[in-house]
């Protein structure tokens, strides 16, 4: 959809991607790192004041006590992360439960490793999950259950109640939990991340995957994390060491400094809340209909009412006709599942939402 966004000059808000500038200090820090000449490798498992910093946020944001030296190893990004750590673990003939609609790394990462998707879709309107089915698919063979939370493409954000049926669900097998939380600080309407680290019972059998793009506007440096109980994150670094062994060296020092501002990404629920209401003040003029979203840079929105086609086409016809684009959501099921509902990103500049409903409006939308 970005090639075709470029073809037909439309205004991209398929992709998820700020068009907005990042923190200019964190920038100046890079830059320092670099000519303060820290730009050879770093330690395999990431830059050991970096890993500090990040298990100082966790104990402020999520009171959990982690270790820097066994439980966190810096990646260039969160896919990297989430396709490593699938790859430590998963042997031909698992099952790993996955929730659809799913970023769409996570199957094909499944399937490269010889192990079986089992799929559980989410319900429109509000994408639950429903507990039941998940425990009707497991099976002696269930190696993991993955989940996202805020959720990429749904906006829809796990609670507590969703977490305590998890733990139930898992307590007592040997099943390992993949938590895919890159959005964790883009949350609305007071809403509190119920992240995996605040759950003993499910932190001891769960890698966690995180990334700087999302939280700093720089989704273009690709840096994250992975956090797991030490016997996970031993079988992690078996296959991070021999895959990209060492992440960027001055990112990492920038940031070792930079993550300690707590006010930065505290305040992001808020900037990209402002952003989401923005948006939907404006669709509210269009025919197109709200699906509520409670987190990270997207929002879903129902044409059913506009046209009938499939939601690829209908994105297709959206960016030739009215020069807006946009992703359809059946890309983030394995089947192609159609519900016509497209996911615009709200992740950007207050002229580049008002200029893609104008043109929405302009062209009969
Ligand atoms: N998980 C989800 C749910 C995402 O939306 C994204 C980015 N689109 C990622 C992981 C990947 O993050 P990164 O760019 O750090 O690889």
């Amino acid at each position: 959809m970005s090639s075709l966004a470029q073809q037909y000059n439309a205004i991209n808000l398929g992709q998820g991607f700020p068009d907005f500038p990042m923190n200019h200090t964190l920038i100046e820090l890079v830059n320092k790192a670099m000519a303060d000449g820290h730009n050879q490798y770093v330690h395999m498992n990431g830059l050991l004041s970096l890993r500090e910093s990040i298990c100082e946020k966790i104990s402020f944001m999520y009171g959990k006590e982690t270790d820097p030296e066994t439980q966190i190893t810096i990646t260039p990004g969160a896919t990297y992360a989430i396709y490593t750590a699938l790859t430590s673990i998963l042997h031909p003939g698992d099952e790993v439960i996955v929730f659809e609609p799913a970023y769409d790394s996570y199957i094909p990462n499944i399937e490269i490793n010889g192990a079986k998707p089992v799929i559980i879709s989410c319900k429109l309107p509000r994408y639950e999950i429903d507990w039941n089915e998940v425990r009707e698919k497991i099976t002696p063979a269930t190696r993991m259950i993955m989940i996202n939370s805020p959720n990429n493409p749904t906006g829809k954000v796990l609670g507590e109640k969703d977490m305590q049926q998890l733990q139930e669900i898992v307590s007592g097998t040997n099943i390992l939990i993949l938590s895919d939380e890159v959005y964790e600080h883009i949350i609305f309407d007071s809403k509190r991340p119920e992240s995996v680290l605040k759950y003993p019972e499910l932190f001891k059998r769960s890698f966690l995957c995180f990334s700087f793009g999302k939280i700093y506007n720089c989704t273009g440096w690709k840096i994250g994390y992975c956090v797991a109980p030490d016997f996970l994150m031993k079988e992690f670094r078996k296959v991070h060491q021999f895959n990209c062994f060492s992440t960027n060296s001055p990112v990492q020092f920038a940031l070792a400094t930079f993550l300690k501002e707590k006010s930065e990404y505290l305040q992001l629920g808020k900037f990209f809340q402002h952003k989401r209401d923005f948006f939907n003040r404006l669709m509210s003029k269009t025919k197109f209909k709200l699906i509520p979203s409670q987190g990270s840079y997207f929002q879903l929105y129902d044409y059913s009412v506009i046209g009938n086609e499939n939601e690829t086409d209908f994105a297709l016809r959206l960016t030739k006709e009215a020069g807006v684009a946009t992703i359809p959501v059946s890309s983030f099921y394995k089947e192609s599942t159609d519900n016509k509902v497209l996911r615009f990103c709200f992740a950007k500049q207050e002229a580049t939402l008002s200029e893609a409903v104008e043109r929405l409006l302009n062209n009969g939308f």
